[in-house]
């Protein structure tokens, strides 16, 4: 939780130093969050999936995985910080939700029918 109250704080005091908060409306805080999902996908795109995860283990390619992840993250941090939601909180719900609605004992295994 803290870790993410942090990059909030970062964040905030990037764009403010900036005067970019006006360019951070939801609309385009999202539009740049699907950007950079995109450029997460391009690097995985043509990669045979049995072998995705070893070619990622190795440079370069382990090094651009990871700044995407982070445009991602530093994004969505940041649409939260905007929206005022809790990010932590919210995911800690869903996390228990989706324990309750997909007992282990149940689907142990087994992909959900619908998540
Ligand atoms: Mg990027």
């Amino acid at each position: 939780v803290s870790d993410l109250n942090e990059l909030r704080d970062r964040m905030r005091a990037f764009t403010d130093e900036r005067d970019w908060a006006k360019f951070h409306d939801p609309k385009s805080l999202v539009l740049a969050l699907v950007g950079e999902v995109g450029e997460l996908a391009e690097l995985f795109q043509w990669l045979p999936a049995d072998e995705a995860a070893q070619r990622v283990s190795a440079e370069p390619l382990r090094r651009r995985v990871g700044e995407e992840m982070a445009d991602v993250l530093a994004y969505l941090v940041r649409l939260a910080d905007i929206l005022q939601i809790d990010l932590a909180e919210v995911t800690r719900k869903k996390l228990e939700n989706s324990a309750e609605r997909f007992p282990a004992a149940d689907v142990h295994g087994e992909a959900p029918e619908k998540a």
